[in-house]
């Protein structure tokens, strides 16, 4: 655990702050570093529970088609995002944008990428995943070199987190990766 993990779970458990709720740097309930069911956990599980599991597929088909991300349990459509939509959609941009990055990248791509990764740490709203982010990037740099590097460093880098939130691991070969983020699978459910 980091000193700043260290004290964020300090301060949760000295001022009695639900589970999963999590401060931001101004010690204040932070939106955007929170599920929205921990955000408010009876509304959420109300909400859920009095909707058919085919109006959470519905409302999930929708959502996923105003390309919003959004989850049966995550906040309503035309809600502020919470950690994991955020989340989802970050990862979204990050895994297409490599996925269509140029095999023989220019010097201008190259930098422009590196603009792009080297923001996040600064500007990504969830402050403590953009705070562990930051620390990640300076161990691993990104490699900005082609397609296939900068598609294998990102899938590593979201590897990193889902390890840490105890997911499962994503397979980093570029077959998966491309898969995933490009062509779709061979059996054509997504074309
Ligand atoms: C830069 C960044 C840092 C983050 N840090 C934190 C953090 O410190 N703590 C925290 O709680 N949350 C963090 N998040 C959010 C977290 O990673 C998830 O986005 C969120 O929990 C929602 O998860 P999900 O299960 O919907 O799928 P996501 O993890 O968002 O993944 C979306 C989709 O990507 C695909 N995928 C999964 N893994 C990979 C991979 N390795 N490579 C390629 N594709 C993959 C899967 O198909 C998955 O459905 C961070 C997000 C970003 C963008």
């Amino acid at each position: 655990m980091t000193d700043a993990q260290q004290s964020q779970s300090q301060t949760q458990a000295s001022r009695k702050i639900p589970p999963g709720l999590v401060l931001g740097p101004d010690g204040k309930p932070c939106r955007v570093c929170t599920a929205f069911r921990h955000w408010n956990p009876m509304k959420a599980y109300k909400s859920n529970s009095s909707k058919s599991s085919n109006d959470d597929a519905t409302l999930a088909a929708m959502a996923g088609a105003m390309g919003t991300l959004a989850q049966p349990n995550g906040p309503p459509p035309d809600c502020p995002p919470d950690k994991d939509q955020l989340g989802r959609s970050t990862w979204t941009f990050l895994h297409a944008t490599a996925a269509y990055y140029p095999d023989q990248p220019t010097s201008t791509h190259r930098k422009r990428m590196l603009g792009i990764l080297f923001a996040l740490p600064v500007l990504f709203p969830c402050s403590w995943c953009a705070m562990h982010f930051g620390e990640e990037i300076q161990r691993s740099p990104p490699d900005v070199s082609n397609r296939e590097n900068l598609s294998r460093w990102l899938c590593q880098q979201h590897n990193i987190v889902n390890e840490r939130l105890g997911k499962p691991l994503f397979d980093c070969s570029i077959k998966s990766l491309d898969e995933r983020w490009k062509d779709g699978p061979s059996d054509g459910r997504c074309d």
